[in-house]
């Protein structure tokens, strides 16, 4: 049910409090721009949703006496942490001062306040609940990671996976394993061929923000990976083994090794998905991999334009146009294609990313679109890639209704699909 107004504008008073100015209405951010959020696109802040105060920012509200817009003076903006499965429609909307710090890489999105009630401006994109916060249990993710701790006492990668991952940076995926369902993680590359602006596992010394992991300092062999990759394709529910994660470098560096486990994967068992995420940078390596048994790709990109790609990706010794032949040759191979897609409101509803959008899905006939909220400060992001004027949109909820309509056939999501979703069974019947 849709609000019978806009919410209120929020503000924190810096030491971690917020409050709502009931002089304001909210307002959200496209590209540079402060605009009014349709009333129907507002729905309460899912759970798992965190709320962040913006340092060194005032919000922009619009006052509900006079309608003009202007600057919540009360103290510093705050913005929406969405959980995954949501995709927001608009960033926050701030005036930033000149001595604000860099925000950390997270995604800020628009929100307001309103029957004792926090909304956001987003959607529900996907129905797996693989993901959401509710179904993680705390003594189930220790007595997991203990348990194959123990069992696979030399295992360098089960190691990192329990210590790190699901103890220390809490990753979703990885305490997924350790409960024995779903998404197996599997790190491979210490290094990369792009220099991402964001990237989350390595921030340049002279960037005074930090990377939200640490990159893997090690390379594992094909047994290691096989060891614990079979018994989870084995017995986990819906399981996918994912190669390509966010603590590290470029896995298709890697691609001999992951050949290699591909194949000897496969001799023990048929069972589930095995999938890449990667940034799509080498296409021969992506024809081995398909040729030893890879099922799918995600090709992360923040563009399907590579003037607005090279300059965020820095690629080293690749172009903007071999990911898009990577997408072509899974394709070709049968397997199935998914983009993991930073949204950014107001550059990816633009008319020519659009555009680019309709062209790469036609051409290389996409199978899914994984809409990913842009982790990343929304000012220092268009100032890195040197875009001042970022045009005029569609709004991120109608550009995602005009692609549905002429692409029936394509998925919209955020993460990668099972076997049994790839081969049609689409009906989501995973229960916690
Ligand atoms: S492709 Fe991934 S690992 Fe490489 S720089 Fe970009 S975000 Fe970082």
């Amino acid at each position: 049910m849709s609000l019978s107004q806009s919410p209120y504008i929020l503000y924190s008073d810096g030491k971690g409090n917020i409050f709502e100015d009931t002089s304001l209405y909210v307002t959200g951010r496209s590209g540079w721009d402060a605009i009014q959020v349709p009333i129907e696109e507002w729905i309460e802040l899912p759970t798992g949703g965190q709320l962040y105060e913006l340092p060194g920012r005032n919000g922009i509200g619009i006052d509900v006496q006079s309608g003009e817009m202007r600057l919540c003076e009360k103290g510093w903006a705050v913005a929406a942490f969405i959980p995954p499965a949501y995709t927001g429609f608009y960033i926050a909307a701030y005036e930033t001062c000149p001595e604000a710090p860099t925000l950390p890489l997270f995604c800020y999105t628009a929100a307001g306040w309103l029957h004792e009630k926090f909304y956001v401006p987003a959607i529900r994109i996907e129905e797996d609940i693989r993901q959401d916060c509710e179904g993680y249990d705390t003594d189930k993710i220790n007595f997991g990671v203990h348990a194959l701790l123990k069992a696979y006492p030399n295992n360098r990668l089960v190691e990192h996976l329990g210590n790190n991952c699901a103890l220390t940076y809490h990753c979703p995926a990885a305490r997924n394993f350790f409960i024995g369902r779903w998404e197996c993680p599997v790190p491979s590359s210490p290094a990369c061929n792009a220099n991402c602006i964001g990237c989350i596992s390595f921030q340049p010394e002279e960037e005074t923000i930090v990377s939200n992991q640490d990159r893997l300092m090690f390379k594992p062999t094909a047994h290691e990976i096989v060891e614990f990759t079979v018994p989870h394709l084995e017995t986990a529910p819906f399981p996918i083994v994912s190669f390509g994660q966010g603590c590290e470098g470029e896995p298709l560096l890697m691609a001999d090794v992951l050949c290699e486990a591909i194949i000897e994967i496969r001799k023990h068992t048929s069972k589930g998905s095995l999938n890449i995420n990667t940034n799509g940078s080498k296409p021969d390596a992506v024809k081995a991999l398909c040729k030893a048994g890879l099922n799918s790709i995600r090709v992360s990109t923040n563009s399907l334009r590579s003037e607005i790609y090279t300059p965020y990706y820095r690629p080293n010794n690749y172009v903007f146009e071999d990911i898009i032949t990577s997408l072509k040759v899974v394709r070709d191979s049968g397997g199935w294609t998914s983009i993991n897609y930073f949204v950014f409101p107001g550059m990816t509803d633009n008319i020519a990313e659009y555009e680019a959008l309709r062209k790469t899905i036609a051409e290389t006939g996409l199978n899914m679109i994984q809409w990913r909220n842009f982790n990343i400060d929304p000012d220092w992001y268009l100032g890195k890639i040197g875009v001042s004027d970022t045009g005029e949109y569609l709004g991120m909820k109608q550009m995602i209704n005009l692609l549905k309509e002429e692409f029936p056939q394509l998925r919209f999501g955020y993460y990668n699909p099972p076997i049994e979703r790839i081969k049609g069974i689409y009906e989501t019947d995973f229960a916690h």
